[in-house]
């Protein structure tokens, strides 16, 4: 279970895709993440704390405080904690670097590949780019947590870049990373053309790497192959809207997954009153109704349309599958069977790891960990 702390709807960027940005600034007090993390304490195993935003790092005297009281908590045998940060990596810096490695906090760092495609949409708030300023910052993170995950959206506008800024975050050191679709924007079909044509590419990429036995994660690629291959355990580990995670916004009120605060419809609680069940078993059950225009699709249990999240985002509405989200699926699935065919048909000793030997994902964290120690 995780409970994603939204510590403020402030941030020192202005993506063009962000769904965050607010007139009114919020910014979470400290007895409001007190409380989200006693309501996380009760549960029996560890609890992820997700500091989110906004941008998180402009509350890090908060960030600070929430580990200090989780450790307190712990010492008293009352719940057990780990934490991940996603950032937009402009105020990292030195002493926070030190702190997410003495208090184990995981760095998720956001960023879009190449200048052309990543100053496209992340621009500070004078709409200059970002790319300049975040070199120094991916070598500060990378030289402290050479696993740190990077997150990367893909847009309309950036989609010709999208191989090439895959290989540039590659080349910069990131071995986790993480893509997604900017599902809002309007995808055209010759967009879609550019997509597959990416998606192709990219499969030349993977196969190369892999048969060079160099270890890393490609999202889309590493999802599909897995929804083959682990076909039952990837249904049961899809999107669970309000039950794997829960997202506290910055006044205390409890939503079910990111893309919701704020939007008090789909609130199901607050800090002071607890989760309301029944609200939540509504959502979720909500979502999980089988979508009309998927009920006889062939790659169904492969594809990702109960993300409720994702489909609000772009349909506006959970219920209703979004276009873009299914040609995606139908463009990605056949390149990544055929890839894992060809990697699969030559034994590769990396391939077979990765996605047949269920203990890969322990002994790759365990090996992640030791690298980092030596590199600190
Ligand atoms: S960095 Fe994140 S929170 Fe900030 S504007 Fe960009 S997308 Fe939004
Ligand atoms: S590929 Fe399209 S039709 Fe098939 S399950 Fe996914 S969204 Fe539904």
């Amino acid at each position: 279970m995780h409970y994603t702390l939204h510590l403020t709807n402030q941030c020192n960027m202005a993506c063009t895709y962000c769904y965050v940005n607010k007139d009114q600034v919020i910014s979470m007090e400290r007895e409001t993440a007190v409380k989200a993390v006693n309501m996380a304490a009760e549960a029996k195993n560890s609890t992820g704390i997700i500091f989110f935003g906004g941008e998180p790092l402009m509350q890090k005297n908060l960030i600070y405080e929430t580990v200090e009281y989780c450790t307190w908590l712990e010492k008293k045998h009352r719940g057990r904690f780990h934490y991940k940060v996603t950032t937009n990596g402009l105020l990292l810096d030195e002493a926070f670097m030190e702190f997410s490695l003495q208090e184990h906090i995981f760095i998720a760092f956001s960023h879009d590949g190449i200048r052309e495609a990543h100053d496209k949409h992340r621009v500070d708030n004078k709409g200059k780019g970002t790319f300049e300023k975040l070199a120094g910052k991916i070598e500060l993170l990378l030289s402290k947590r050479p696993y740190a995950p990077v997150l990367m959206v893909v847009s309309p506008d950036t989609v010709e870049f999208y191989a090439e800024s895959v290989q540039y975050l590659y080349q910069s050191g990131f071995r986790y990373l993480i893509c997604s679709l900017n599902y809002a924007a309007a995808w055209t079909d010759r967009d879609l053309k550019k997509l597959k044509i990416q998606y192709e590419k990219l499969a030349a990429f993977y196969l190369d790497r892999t048969r060079a036995e160099n270890k890393f994660y490609l999202s889309p690629f590493e999802v599909k192959i897995s929804s083959h291959i682990n076909g039952k355990t990837y249904i049961r580990e899809r999107c669970e809207l309000g039950k794997k995670q829960i997202s506290v916004g910055p006044d205390g009120t409890l939503f079910p997954c990111v893309q919701f605060v704020g939007e008090k419809e789909f609130a199901m609680g607050h800090v002071d009153t607890g989760i309301n069940e029944k609200r939540r078993e509504a959502l979720y059950g909500f979502n999980e109704a089988e979508k009309e225009d998927c009920s006889r699709c062939a790659i169904k249990s492969r594809c990702n349309h109960h993300c409720g999240c994702l489909n609000k985002q772009a349909t506006g509405s959970m219920e209703k599958v979004s276009p873009v989200l299914c040609a995606h699926e139908r463009i990605l699935v056949p390149i990544a069977d055929r890839l894992a065919e060809k990697l699969y048909q030559k034994r590769n000793p990396l391939f077979i790891q990765k996605h047949y030997n269920d203990m890969y994902p322990l002994l790759s964290l365990i090996e992640d960990q030791k690298t980092t120690h030596k590199s600190n």
